[in-house]
Parts: C-alpha cells; structure tokens; sequence
C-alpha cells in the first residue's frame, strides 16, 4: 500500500513539474522540440500561399480570419473566436512618378498607407530636396508653397532594428511637416538598408491642422538619382497616386487558447499580426510571427497537463495601420489586470539572440530560470527591462500590463519590409524555429511558474 503510493507520487511528479528544476528541464525539452519542429514556416508557407497578402479591412484580410481560425482550432487551442471591430481601409490605387524636367525618367515609388490621392491626372512641380528630415524642419513657413517635398534620408541599418525608430517621423509626420511649408506632395527615400528599386511602403499619420497632401516613397537608387540631379539643376516630378478610403470596414482579431490547469484567470497573452501590406505576401511582417505564436500554442495545447495559467494567443487583425492594439486594449481594459504578461512577434524571421523581460524579473528566479533555459539556444536574457512589448500590446502596457520583448536578428529585416520582395523564400526555416524555440521557453516559464511580474516591478531595487 505504501510502495503503491510512493509509485503513484513518483508518477504525478512527473506529470506535474512542481519543483522549479523540474519546470526549467519541461521548459528545456520544448524549447529543443521546438526547434525541431517545422511548425513555424509551415503555417507561414499555408498563410502566404493560401491567403497571400492580407491588407486589413479588405476581402483579402477576412479571407486570412478564417484562415486563422480553423488553424488555431487545428493546433488544438480552446475558445477560438474572432473579435470583430472597424476600421477605415486604405486601398492602394495606380502609383506613378515621373521625371519631366530635365529630361523624362520613370521613378519606383509606393504611396504611403493613409496617403490621399493626386488628382486623376497627377500634381507635378518643381522639387526641393532634402539630405535630412532635420533640414526639413528648418524649412521656413511657405518656403515650399506649390513644390514637392523630397527628403533622402537614410535609414541606419543595426540588428536591433533601432535605425528604423529613429528614421520613423520621416514617413510618420514628414507628410504634415511638409505640408505645413506649402508642399504640395512628399516624397521620401524608403525606411530600409537595400539598394533595390523596390520602395517599401507603411503607414503615414496626418496632423491636425496641416493640409492633407498626397505621399509616397521612393527606392534607394531612385533617391540617391534625385540627389544627383537637384545637384546639376531644376528637376520636376509628376505623381500620380489614386488610393481609396473605405469607412467602417470591417476587420477582426483572431483569439485562442490553452486554459490554464489551476490559475485560469490568469492570462500570458502573446501576440503577432494578421494583417500585412499588400505589395509582397506578408511573409517576414507579419507571417513570422503568426507562424511563431501559433506554433508555440499548438505545441503547448498538446502537453498532457496545461500550464497553471491561461496561454492566450492574439493575431491582431490592423496593425499596419494602428487599428488593432488600441481596439484590443479598449475591448479588454477591465481583463487588463488578469493580463500578467504580453508580448507580440513582429519583428521578422531570423533568429533570436535575447529576451528582454518587465522590470525586475531579470534578477529574480525567473530571470535566472529562463537564462539557463535559452543558454543552449543561443540566446541570453538582457539585464535591461523591456521598454515595449510590439505595437499591439502597447495599448495593454498603457493599462499597467507588463510586457517582454524576444529579441530577433533585424540586420536584413529592413532590406525586404513593406515590400513587394517580403516573400516566403526570405524565411530560413531553422532560424525561424530558433526563433519560436525562445518564444517557447519563455511562455512556458510565465505560464508554469505562476512568477509574479507586477510584483517584481514594484519591488525596492
Ligand atoms: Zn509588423
Ligand atoms: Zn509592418
């Protein structure tokens, strides 16, 4: 009778990885199926080649929610559902831009998600360039009254991906910045590190109070062949962009689960975007990181025992455009408090080489176990807490949800962003399931371990 119940404890410690050791050699053991598995670049090849690209509010996107949904409900996750909000589409028309002064010379140019249009015919003016968006701002009020603005420049490539940050405003506000001056239109070297005619679109966002003026961007050598022609004289650009709105479009965040063993209530949402610009399939932005959260939830949904909380996964449904995180936050403000972590994929294919973890859980057990779990991965836990957790959480963040960041290799993420080369056959799929590998042990570690990361946050250093 005695030997029958020490057999039978033996067996539920086993099942049931109480002890921290046993929690990090479960978390080791997924963290290296994982990196086995295929998982990840599979379900980013069906989404590209059945859905293809899936810009927000169009049919194209409503086509990838049931994509989305009958996957999840396939890798095993509960309670799969899609919650709908709206939102104004963006619908690219004909985009054209052509030298006429000195000499004719077509230009590869994208407009900018947002942009208006030119009227049908085009706006053409003389341009006045820019080498910096510094020297944009310095421009005098009216100094630019009936041209087009263009400003070259460039993006600093860096693995973090912090070049891209810094060069933001350029595309974000220079539209306005421009208009402002009296520019009639607004030109910008691509935020990326290629040198290929390939311009690499993404959202602008107009200020109030500034005229609205037709935007775009243009590819490296086509801006690098403005500098030199500005510098011999008078150079005038006809474009042409004919984009669309659509109001109250409807658009959809897709949402599964692993229910948690004992602390259901408890939630790790982690997260990664549905939607993607239209020109390439969506392949790097943001199928990778649906292919890496969806493989992490089927391959936790198949443990024989659930972690103790709840795994939520979110493929949000307008993150290109801003929409997505700001309805989900709004949706679920008063679940925010059960929310103990959140994270959102987005940042390519490549593969993973840090964590960056809330505000004082590096230091803590937690911390040390998920170091020891990401060591033979490759990876590391980065001493400095995570400033965000991805554009769609961030929202969740402003309701004091604490957020981690998984830290990818970026040096060639902006070479093929926002373009229409972002295809599947940039994915390596080793690296992407290295990748999903890291995302692993850290969400099993938050949902096992019950680690509490607003406590560790408030705790005296
Ligand atoms: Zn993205
Ligand atoms: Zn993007």
């Amino acid at each position: 009778m005695v030997r029958a119940s020490v057999i039978l404890l033996l067996a539920l410690c086993v099942a049931t990885p109480a002890r921290a050791d046993d929690v990090g050699t479960t978390a080791a053991s997924l963290a290296q199926r994982m990196r086995a598995d295929t998982t990840p670049f599979d379900t980013v090849a069906s989404l590209t080649t059945e859905v293809g690209q899936r810009l927000a509010g169009t049919e194209a996107h409503a086509r990838a929610v049931q994509w989305a949904e009958a996957k999840l409900t396939s890798y095993g996750l509960a309670n799969v559902h899609a919650e709908s909000f709206s939102i104004t589409a963006w619908i690219r028309g004909v985009e054209t831009a052509r030298v006429t002064v000195p000499a004719p010379l077509q230009l590869a140019v994208t407009a900018l998600g947002g942009s208006v249009a030119t009227p049908p015919e085009g706006i053409e003016a003389e341009i006045v360039l820019f080498h910096t968006y510094a020297d944009l701002l310095a421009a005098a009020p009216r100094s630019l009254d009936g041209r087009i603005a263009v400003v070259t420049q460039r993006m600093v490539r860096v693995e973090d991906g912090a070049g891209y940050g810094a060069a933001n405003p350029i595309r974000r506000a220079g539209p306005s910045e421009a208009a402002r001056r009296g520019a009639v239109a607004y030109l910008h070297r691509s935020l990326a590190t290629d040198n290929h005619r390939l311009p690499h679109t993404g959202a602008l966002n107009y200020q109030d109070g500034a005229p609205r003026i037709p935007a775009a961007a243009l590819s490296m050598p086509d801006a690098d062949q403005l500098e030199r022609m500005t510098a011999l004289g008078k150079v005038r650009i006809r474009l042409v962009l004919t984009p669309v709105e659509r109001e109250n479009a409807p658009t959809w965040n897709v949402v599964g689960e692993v229910p948690g063993r004992e602390r259901p209530d408890e939630i790790v949402l982690i997260g990664a975007h549905l939607d993607s610009w239209d020109l390439g399939t969506g392949a790097t932005d943001d199928g990778a990181g649906d292919g890496i959260v969806m493989s992490v939830g089927k391959l936790i949904a198949a443990l024989p025992q659930h972690p103790r909380r709840t795994l939520r996964v979110v493929l949000f449904g307008a993150e290109e455009m801003d929409y997505s995180g700001p309805a989900y936050a709004k949706a679920h403000a008063d679940e925010a408090a059960h929310i103990v972590l959140a994270a959102e994929a987005d940042f390519g294919a490549r593969e993973a080489y840090a964590v960056m973890l809330p505000a004082g859980a590096a230091d803590a057990d937690f911390g040390r176990a998920l170091d020891r779990t990401l060591a033979p991965l490759g990876a590391f836990v980065d001493r400095r807490p995570a400033v965000g957790g991805g554009d769609d959480v961030r929202g969740l963040q402003k309701e004091g949800v604490p957020v981690a960041s998984v830290r990818q290799n970026g040096l060639d993420y902006f070479d093929t962003h926002h373009t229409a080369d972002d295809t599947l056959d940039k994915i390596d799929p080793r690296q992407l399931s290295q990748a999903a590998s890291v995302w692993t042990a850290l969400v099993y570690l938050a949902a096992e371990t019950a680690f509490d990361f607003r406590k560790a946050a408030a705790a005296p250093k």
